[in-house]
């Protein structure tokens, strides 16, 4: 199984704590819970959207928010199979 280090759907780094749970994580909680996704219907762009206001609300700037979330439509959630 592929090991990840962030959120397969937002993009989040997973923290680094070695646990078991955590080496095995594909999502993170606030995407994906009890084995279905928070956001079901949402496409990669929302997703994009929704996470730069999150890091722009941080406190962040808007350059930095859009660095981090521009390569979310690349991951695993959103690869049209
Ligand atoms: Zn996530």
């Amino acid at each position: 199984m592929m090991k990840y280090k962030k959120c397969q759907s937002c993009g989040m780094p997973f923290s680094n704590d070695g646990s078991e749970e955590t080496k095995n994580q594909v999502y993170c909680g606030h995407c994906y819970q009890n084995g279905v996704f928070t956001l079901p219907s949402i496409t990669a762009n929302e997703m994009k959207q929704l996470m730069k206001n999150k890091i722009v609300e941080f406190g962040f700037p808007r350059l930095i928010a859009a660095l981090y979330t521009r390569n979310i439509h690349k991951l695993e959630r959103w690869k049209k199979t």
